[in-house]
């Protein structure tokens, strides 16, 4: 079995791809202050459509602390923020 990449280029996603991985959380930051949000993607996909990338949204983000535009979008694991919910390892079956 071949391993499967973690990451994926942010700007190679669509709003639709977020809205099928519920696993991914899209996070906002801005570099100049640090503030960081995390967006839904659900209510943005109503608002730009579903088919936008995020390529073309980064550059309309505008930070809600210091209103800078400065601000940079990145894909989260909700497995990481989650850390709490470990899944425990898989048994073998052990024959006697
Ligand atoms: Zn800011």
């Amino acid at each position: 079995m071949a391993d499967t990449p973690k990451r994926i280029p942010f700007y190679a996603i669509r709003l639709a791809d977020l809205l099928d991985r519920p696993d991914m959380a899209l996070v906002a930051e801005c570099w100049r202050c640090g503030h960081a949000a995390r967006l839904d993607p659900v209510a943005l996909a109503a608002a730009r459509g579903e088919n936008e990338s995020l390529r073309w949204l980064e550059p309309k983000l505008r930070c809600k602390a210091c209103g800078s535009r400065a601000a940079l979008f990145r894909i989260e694991y909700a497995d990481e923020a989650e850390q709490g919910t470990k899944k425990p390892p898989a048994r073998q079956p052990g024959g006697s």
